[in-house]
């Protein structure tokens, strides 16, 4: 075992705290990581905050994992000691299971293992603790490469952020001659841009306000609209063959889906913890899909992360030191992110 420094909450209303945590013993596939930067998703919140499900505590978030490889075990052939790697939301799967040999490792029909709150049940038992950390072990298989051109910093929330919305993105045909609409312009919605635009899709941001108009443009949107003027709704009234629902609360679901043209899809990767609602004729009109996606296997992962180095993406991010996590929080909660925040792990103690 390896004692590492961390950062951890106690309780789903404490702050957090410095604290030291367990790394198991590199087994022969495993590879040890000295994290470099931890990104600070919105699931982390909902997790840390128990809003999901209770939670047990002490809990180390992060899933946005970028770092460079310390030591490998002795059977590991694909990562060295030195290469930038990373790791998004899960650490280990069943790997028999038809999605498993599919590679959707995300959907494993006996259940994947969470980077953090989940239990190691194909390896030790133990529960996972995340990335805000200095090193963690992770099965060389849910180790991603992350290539050359990308700076460690603005990888990190392509583990997460980037993954879930490139791969509905990519499922749904996102492309040339696709309309493309985002909803929610925060860490995951900042992400859909880029990676839509990059697809070629026509993308337009559906945001609360105009407030950040110039940046969704600058991001690579064509068209930027504001949700709270109810006008919105009758100028872009079935123009869209995808919707990407990136909001973290409760939306009002039929107002977006009559934004869809026949055939379209609103896809819900936002997770907020009360269920959403449907009328059932705004889906039977047009022939809509009201569906869901979660993150990406590690196939897709990787192939994502290549995607970026070839077009030059990275997320766009407020670097912070551990003691400010509790406010990056509070920012995130607020919508006062531009647009992801991520730590820099040096400033663990
Ligand atoms: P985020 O950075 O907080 O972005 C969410 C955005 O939603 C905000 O920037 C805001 O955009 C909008 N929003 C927030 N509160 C709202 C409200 N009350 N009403 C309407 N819009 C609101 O969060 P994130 O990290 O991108 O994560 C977004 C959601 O995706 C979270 O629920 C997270 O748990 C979930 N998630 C799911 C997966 C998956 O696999 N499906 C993976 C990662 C995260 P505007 O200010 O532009 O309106
Ligand atoms: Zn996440
Ligand atoms: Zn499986």
């Amino acid at each position: 075992m390896k004692t590492v420094n961390a950062r951890a909450v106690f309780g789903a209303t404490e702050n957090f705290k410095a604290t030291t945590i367990e790394r198991r013993d590199i087994g022969p596939k495993d590879v040890l990581i000295e994290i470099k930067f931890a990104g600070i998703c919105h699931s982390d919140i909902h997790t840390a905050r128990g809003e999901w499900r209770e939670i047990e505590y002490p809990l180390v978030p992060g899933h946005e994992i970028a770092g460079v490889v310390a030591e490998v075990g002795s059977e590991v052939t694909k990562h060295k000691v030195g290469d930038r790697v990373g790791v998004g939301c899960m650490v280990n799967s069943c790997r028999t299971c038809e999605n498993c040999l599919a590679g959707e490792e995300q959907y494993c029909l006996n259940g994947n293992t969470g980077t953090y709150a989940g239990i190691n049940k194909y390896g030790d038992g133990a529960r996972t603790q995340g990335g805000y950390s200095t090193h963690i072990v992770v099965d060389e298989d849910f180790v991603l490469k992350i290539p050359e051109g990308i700076e460690l910093d603005v990888a990190a929330p392509l583990l997460c952020a980037g993954i879930t919305t490139y791969s509905p993105l990519r499922h749904w045909g996102a492309g040339a001659g696709k309309k493309v609409a985002v909803i929610g312009l925060g860490g995951l919605g900042h992400m859909a841009v880029k990676l839509g635009h990059a697809m070629g899709a026509e993308v337009t941001v559906l945001s609360r306000s105009l407030d950040k108009k110039d940046d969704g443009l600058k991001l690579g949107a064509d068209h930027y609209y504001a949700t709270e003027d109810p006008e919105t709704f009758k100028e872009l009234a079935k123009r869209f063959d995808l919707i990407i629902n990136t909001v973290s609360a409760k939306v009002d679901v039929d107002s977006f889906l009559s934004l869809l043209r026949v055939n379209g899809a609103l896809v819900n990767v936002g997770a907020p913890p009360e269920p959403l609602s449907v009328g059932v004729f705004n889906l039977l009109g047009n022939r809509r899909s009201f569906a869901g996606s979660a993150i990406g296997g590690i196939r897709e992962t990787q192939e994502m992360l290549g995607f970026c180095a070839e077009h030059g993406l990275g997320a766009e991010i407020e670097v912070i030191s551990a003691d400010q996590i509790d406010d990056a929080y509070e920012r995130v909660v607020n919508s006062d992110v531009r647009y992801r925040f991520v730590i820099d792990v040096a400033t663990i103690a």
